[in-house]
């Protein structure tokens, strides 16, 4: 094996520990060294091609080496790389501040950055512990969360996170929260529609706040599409219920849009389908068009009052980040929110979404596709190892891994969940590449299902 790539491997073995990857899986898969990107597509050294099924995890959205968002960069780069946002500003972070306030749900007018996902969770929770503090409801210190849902890996993002691969060799290190029954429609009755199932399940929620309301600061959870817990999806009515039961018992609500913001869903924010504002709303991933690192948490005036006061008061939000609202990455946000204006992407995306979802329902057939669902831009397909009982094949079947490989050897980049094969391409994605991309899932599921 002396492909071009081959020297890149060897190096790269040498010294990278990769992420979310345990290490020896690279004695028999090496790592795929990528040289360029060009729209959906990636290139590795050997000129193979892969179409970004899942958009380089979920962050990019109008294409790798995008001609618009370069040129922000480029020009950004040539004025100011980077400045500490504690006593200075710059333009980059001041324009994008004002389009994510003109665009959030109204209310949502501060913008309080960081630099990944994880450290946005971080800093709702603080905020949102912070806020009870400031108005002198001290007794309110724990969080409300669902089950199967993910916020990030730091140890505040995870300790309100309830995916057991992840959190369950931490769990010594983690704060105590209270977990609620997820509104998960995978679990609906049969003849239930998902709204009335999102609905019952409500019940569980209104119970805990009931319970807990004196002590909970907030409930967090990821608006319509829980992601990383296998792409697993609720109804709207859920968070417009959620929305009055938190206002009622007066407990914060966080809305975790870091993989569902910028379009996923059909709309620009998740919680938009839902007609409700959150207190806290964070986003990352698609927030800089997938380019660089950056995060933020929206909030309201009435939030902001709190913390403001005289220095000595200590009513302060002292957290930062070296990398806090970094120029290069804001002003790549900002290409990517016009993008979105000037081209009607949103209105675009609705096309590219019926393609999708037709051509993944026509796996709805497959003896072992238990479940064809979208939301958007968003598509899963589970596998069960009985179709009828929806029992699962066992994980360390590892059958999402075999469609993984056959996938690569296809020249399209999936990235199964467990038993779950899901799209969430870039929106510069063209309808033959949809075809092409679920047609490799297609075979992928046949060779991972037929024994
Ligand atoms: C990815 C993700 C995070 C964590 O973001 P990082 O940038 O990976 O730290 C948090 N919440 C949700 C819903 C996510 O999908």
């Amino acid at each position: 094996m002396s492909s071009p790539n081959s020297a890149y491997v060897a190096r790269d073995l040498a010294h990278v520990w990769h992420p979310c990857t345990q290490m020896k899986d690279h004695e028999r898969l090496p790592p795929i060294p990528i040289r360029c990107g060009q729209g959906a597509w990636l290139e590795d050294y050997s000129g193979q091609r892969y179409l970004d099924a899942i958009s380089s995890w979920w962050v990019n959205l109008f294409g790798h080496a995008n001609a618009r968002i370069n040129a922000a960069v480029r020009a950004q780069l040539e004025q100011l790389e980077q400045v500490i946002l504690a006593g200075f500003t710059h333009e980059p972070v001041i324009a994008l501040s004002e389009a994510l306030s003109a665009i959030a749900p109204a209310g949502l007018t501060r913008c309080f950055y960081a630099d990944n996902g994880s450290s946005a969770v971080e800093v709702a929770v603080k905020m949102s512990f912070h806020y009870w503090r400031n108005v002198g409801r001290t007794a309110k210190r724990r969080f409300l969360t669902l089950s199967n849902s993910y916020h990030g890996e730091t140890l505040g993002a995870l300790a309100v996170g309830d995916v057991d691969l992840y959190k369950e060799i931490y769990r010594p290190l983690l704060m105590d929260v209270i977990t609620v029954p997820s509104p998960d429609c995978y679990a609906r009755e049969p003849g239930e529609s998902w709204a009335q199932h999102s609905r019952r399940r409500f019940a569980h929620m209104e119970a805990a706040l009931a319970g807990h309301a004196h002590e909970a600061c907030a409930v967090i959870v990821e608006p319509l599409v829980q992601a990383a817990g296998g792409m697993r999806m609720y109804d709207p009515v859920y968070l417009t219920l959620l929305r009055e039961a938190c206002d009622r018992h007066q407990v914060h609500l966080i809305a975790d849009e870091i993989a569902v913001g910028f379009g996923r869903t059909g709309t620009m924010f998740a919680c938009e389908q839902a007609g409700i504002r959150p207190d806290f709303m964070c986003l990352s991933k698609g927030l800089t068009g997938g380019y660089l690192p950056l995060s933020t948490v929206m909030t309201t005036e009435a939030v902001y009052e709190a913390f403001y006061d005289e220095y000595l008061k200590l009513k302060a939000f002292l957290h930062s980040h070296s990398f806090t609202g970094n120029p290069l990455a804001c002003a790549a946000a900002c290409a990517s929110l016009a993008i979105f204006r000037d081209d009607h992407v949103l209105e675009g995306n609705r096309a590219l979404a019926a393609r999708l979802g037709e051509r993944a329902r026509a796996l709805e057939d497959h003896p072992h596709v238990a479940e064809v669902r979208q939301r958007g831009m968003i598509v899963a397909i589970e596998l069960a190892a009985d179709k009828m009982s929806r029992e699962p094949y066992p994980w360390q079947e590892r059958r999402g891994l075999r469609i993984y490989r056959h996938a690569l050897t296809r020249g399209v980049l999936l990235r199964p969940i467990d038993n779950v094969v899901y799209f969430m391409p870039p929106y510069v994605i063209t309808p033959a590449e949809i075809d092409l991309m679920v047609e490799v899932a297609r075979e992928g599921i046949e060779r991972a299902t037929c024994e």
